[in-house]
């Protein structure tokens, strides 16, 4: 039997915060965990990651391996009866993790600034520029048989990426002034 957890925690009011999701809503039916593509690699699914927001876990989460193997797929999302936005929340967790944990150095978080960086200044990720800024920071270049059949198939850009449009750019620059609240940077 799952048991549900009542009442606030520091942590789940400032996720809540963060992200305006209600975890209050959760009924712990474990739908998400059903269907989540990255269940295989994660330590917590995003059911627990919900309980131990609320026991207020938060070295366990903010260390954990499960927020960096969430890929945003958004089936968690589609599929929850009581219209949780997980991905959202597994979001939060990530930028929170940047700031605070206790294992900053590891290649997720270097990943997850650097792919950030380029989406606020390309609009999207691009995969040649981020293997090689990634590899400036210390981690291994992929082998050269994967690297030569990903650009010959066309799969990874090796284009020099375009300038996005002003609008972008202001819609950027109003998220980070009204919305960082101290993460993401
Ligand atoms: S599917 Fe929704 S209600 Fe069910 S456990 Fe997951 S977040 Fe909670
Ligand atoms: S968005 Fe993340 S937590 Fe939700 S189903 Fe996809 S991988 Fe799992």
């Amino acid at each position: 039997m799952t048991m549900v957890i009542t009442g606030n925690s520091t942590l789940q009011t400032e996720v809540e915060d963060l992200c305006d999701v209600n975890m209050d809503a959760c009924i712990q039916c474990g739908t998400c965990t059903g269907g989540c593509s990255g269940i295989e690699l994660m330590e917590y699914g995003p059911r627990q990651i919900i309980q131990l927001i609320k026991l207020n876990q938060r070295k366990i989460l903010l260390d954990s391996r499960a927020i960096w193997m969430c890929v945003s797929c958004h089936i968690c999302e589609d599929r929850c009866p009581a219209k949780i936005k997980t991905t959202s929340l597994m979001d939060t967790l990530r930028e929170m993790a940047c700031v605070e944990s206790t294992t900053k150095s590891n290649e997720q978080i270097q990943f997850h600034k650097l792919y950030i960086k380029q989406v606020k200044a390309f609009g999207r990720s691009h995969e040649s520029m981020l293997t090689m800024a990634l590899t400036l920071k210390g981690t291994p270049l992929p082998p050269l048989k994967l690297m030569k059949d990903l650009i010959t198939r066309m799969r990874v850009d090796i284009k020099p990426p375009h300038r996005p449009d002003k609008s972008y750019r202001l819609a950027i620059k109003r998220v980070e002034k009204g919305g960082s609240k101290g993460h993401g940077k």
